[in-house]
């Protein structure tokens, strides 16, 4: 990368005071909670909501429409930050990466990508991630911790801070968020749905439910409850079209097969009240490992009753895999039998190679890693034993 696409921005805001709450990463209704806890009505949380995430305010005494004595109870009890962007890349494609500090050595990314129309932030769940996909970087690096709805928010808080969106007719530079970065959503449920619904909240950021996307591995269990919760977009990361390969890419399977997660992510998609919504089926194409034609002939049946739109994602290498990236010829071939038996299929291009800003390729990369705390693992063997919804994990020596 070279230092022209390396930018340092100067830290924005940052906690001094732990015994103060953080506004940052609060649903509506745990701020109407505060609010009517202080004694005050509950519409001054749609006040602050607008005043943190339409415009990027963090100091209760720019907050001109609550009165002063509020403001100064508020300041006493409560503060507004967001986790410190430690470096930002511009790529040549317009592909903007940030490096997201979240305490003890560790830091996430988040991966801002502009398209003809519409800007989509790739947003990080945990710090690390415990499902072990052979084929993912942050999987590689095990888990460490979930992150906050605080730190999650703060990734759209800031990178839309970074593109001048925080203010009164900013530029509307992000229009989707998937969760698709570090992480798997769903072993941090609370956070992602209070984060996911601040992303739809019309005092917050209003994007429609159509526009934000939570891509899981398949917790089935946590998929069940989702609906509950959320309305938003589903995409599962399927990568196999049975579970005796599927078994080998995403070690959850075993816990979870296949027929069990399509059945529930379809339940998840009746339940919407909207009838045109599909699944979005994510689907790495892996040279020699699942990109054959058999494969897609095997997808193709296994999904015909399922409402699905197919996106294939070419392989990006990391150098602690040996898996090498689909050839075009393979992946095109891959398409249209996919095309042919009737599904949408798209392929995914591959945007900001020049940052390692591509699919799988975050890591959180930070210069000092010997600080980094205890990591872990899926345990495969506890997982198989084991009839608990709780995924077992272990400790990486
Ligand atoms: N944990 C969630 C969301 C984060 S991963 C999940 O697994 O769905 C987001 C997407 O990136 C997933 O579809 C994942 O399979 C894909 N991915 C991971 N590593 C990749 C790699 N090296 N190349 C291409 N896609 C990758
Ligand atoms: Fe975790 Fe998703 Fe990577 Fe699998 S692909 S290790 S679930 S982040």
């Amino acid at each position: 990368m070279s230092p022209e696409q390396e930018k340092n921005p100067t830290p924005t805001v940052n906690t001094t005071d732990v015994t103060k709450v953080n506004l940052m990463g609060m649903s509506q209704e745990k701020l109407e909670d505060f609010f009517v806890s202080m004694g005050e009505k509950k519409f001054r949380a749609a006040q602050v909501l607008k005043w943190i995430h339409q415009l990027g305010v963090t100091d209760f005494s720019e907050m001109s429409n609550i009165s002063k004595a509020l403001r100064t109870k508020l300041a006493d009890v409560a503060e507004i930050y967001a986790p410190e962007v430690i470096k930002q890349w511009d790529s040549s494609d317009g592909t903007r990466k940030f490096l997201i500090r979240v305490g003890g050595g560790n830091a996430i990314e988040a991966v801002y990508i502009p398209e003809s129309d519409r800007g989509t932030l790739c947003v990080s769940s945990q710090v690390g991630c415990s499902l072990d996909c052979s084929f993912c970087a942050t999987g590689k690096q095990g888990f460490n911790r979930d992150l906050t709805a605080a730190e999650i928010i703060g990734q759209v808080w800031q990178a839309a801070k970074s593109f001048g969106q925080l203010q009164e007719n900013g530029p509307r530079k992000i229009t989707n968020v998937v969760m698709m970065g570090m992480g798997e959503p769903l072993l941090n449920f609370d956070n992602v749905v209070d984060s996911m619904n601040l992303m739809m909240n019309d005092h917050c950021y209003g994007l429609s439910k159509r526009r934000v996307t939570l891509s899981t591995s398949g917790v089935v269990p946590a998929l069940d409850r989702l609906g509950q919760y959320t309305d938003a977009c589903l995409a599962i990361s399927l990568h196999a079209p049975n579970d005796a390969l599927r078994n080998e890419l995403v070690p959850i399977n075993k816990k979870y097969p296949i027929a069990e997660l399509l059945a529930s992510a379809k339940r998840y998609i009746e339940g919407l009240p909207d009838v045109r919504r599909k699944i979005t089926i994510e689907y790495t194409l892996i040279d020699q490992v699942n990109d054959r034609p058999e494969h897609a002939h095997e997808l193709a049946e296994l999904l015909k009753d399922v409402p699905v739109k197919i996106n294939l994602i070419p392989f990006n290498p990391f150098n602690l895999s040996n898996y090498k990236r689909v050839s075009n010829n393979a992946m095109h071939r891959f398409q249209k039998i996919l095309i042919d038996a009737g599904h949408i299929c798209t392929i995914r291009t591959t945007r900001g190679d020049d940052i390692d800003a591509a699919c799988g390729q975050l890591a959180g990369q930070v210069n000092d890693r010997t600080k980094r705390s205890q990591r872990y693992k899926i345990d495969t063997v506890a997982l198989m034993n084991s009839d608990s919804d709780v995924i077992p994990v272990k400790m990486i020596q």
